[in-house]
């Protein structure tokens, strides 16, 4: 290449690229499986796979907004119509909350944004292709958000704040009380968007009941996809619900026509086959169980999950232990010096993945 007179914006040419996870790597006498982006090992219900090929109009383009989708999502949740914004993938809508709310300010002065980190990885480079400032605020040491330390990064320049729960990559899951007694810490301008990609896999005694928060206030927006219980990752199907002042604004800088009609087709398909969903999503919950009893019971001290993944805090040894389980053929996700990200999958995934723990010579965490 010869050096290139152009360049992006500054905040671009710093930004890190997305790396999304490897797929699995063969290797002799083992079984390959991707466990290295939170999916579902049993894909969709089947409905959903068959609405896909049933869609006769893929000359046509889809329905502007997803309005079919949106008005099987109002009935589904019992949410108005309007409060819906959908996307392609939950990642989608949250480029446009972010796109809408937060960015350079006519002062010049950057708008900030703030979450928990480690979390998931899309956060700063959405928030910092926006031309916004992230605030990370370090999550402790058991994987949960610090919420005091949240309330105290709040400054006058702060637009949106992210609560992931459960949070990617560590697991726990935030309760109702907690986010509850944060938004009474956050200035009601301030947009708090909770993030619950993984909510159908929580078993807690005090779940947060988002959409009972999002109607008593007007600056949370609730964010959901169709790509990890409903296994439509594939398919890109996200959305948000808020209240008509946000959720107006969310639409009016979409993609126009982000989700596909094959994606809105198997969303509503999915939404029509819960019972299937749920099963799937049960499996996935009790494969969970039994992963966290078998690595507490081989001495491994990892974090409370309520999502379809574990977190194994191995510091400095992360890429070590990502290399012995891409050894044996299981792609997991490991975060250089932080820990490794590993999805539950099929039970023979997740019982080498559990014999890899009893005898990894760098473990316990
Ligand atoms: N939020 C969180 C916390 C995630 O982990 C992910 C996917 N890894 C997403 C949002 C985005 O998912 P999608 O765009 O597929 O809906």
């Amino acid at each position: 290449h010869t050096t290139s007179p152009v360049s992006p914006r500054e905040a671009v040419a710093a930004l890190p690229a997305y790396s999304a996870g490897k797929p699995p790597k063969a290797a002799e006498g083992y079984t390959p499986y991707k466990l290295s982006s939170n999916e579902n090992p049993w894909g969709p219900a089947p409905a959903a796979a068959q609405a896909v090929r049933d869609v006769t109009t893929l000359h046509r383009y889809p329905n502007p907004g997803a309005e079919q989708l949106r008005a099987a999502l109002a009935e589904h949740l019992a949410v108005p119509f309007e409060d819906i914004v959908t996307g392609a993938g939950s990642l989608g809508a949250l480029t446009q909350l972010i796109s809408a709310f937060a960015g350079t300010g006519s002062d010049g002065q950057q708008d900030e944004v703030i979450y928990a980190w480690r979390s998931f990885e899309a956060y700063p480079i959405v928030v910092r292709t926006a031309g916004a400032q992230d605030v990370p605020v370090p999550v402790m040491d058991d994987g949960r958000h610090n919420l005091e330390a949240m309330t105290a990064a709040i400054s006058d320049r702060t637009r949106v704040i992210l609560l992931c729960t459960p949070n990617n990559p560590t697991g726990p899951a935030l309760s109702h009380q907690e986010v509850t007694d944060f938004l009474a810490t956050v200035p009601s301008h301030v947009v708090v968007v909770i993030d619950e990609a993984y909510l159908e896999f929580v078993r807690s005694d005090d779940p947060v009941d988002a959409l009972a928060l999002y109607r008593e206030h007007p600056n949370v927006v609730v964010l959901r996809t169709f790509s990890k219980a409903h296994g439509l990752a594939g398919l890109r199907v996200g959305y948000a619900i808020g209240q008509p002042a946000v959720t107006e604004h969310l639409r009016k800088v979409a993609v126009p026509f982000a989700v596909s009609a094959v994606a809105e087709a198997a969303a509503i398909a999915s939404l029509e086959h819960l019972d299937e969903v749920n099963q799937r999503v049960e499996s996935i919950v009790q494969e969970r169980e039994r992963v966290v009893a078998a690595l507490s019971q081989a001495g491994w001290a990892i974090p409370e999950t309520q999502a379809n993944f574990v977190w194994l805090p191995l510091g400095a040894g992360a890429v070590d232990f990502a290399q012995a389980a891409g050894a044996q053929a299981l792609a997991v996700r490991p975060f250089d010096g932080e820990g490794v990200r590993v999805t539950i999958g099929e039970p023979e995934a997740n019982d080498r993945f559990i014999e890899l723990c009893r005898t990894y010579s760098g473990g316990p965490g």
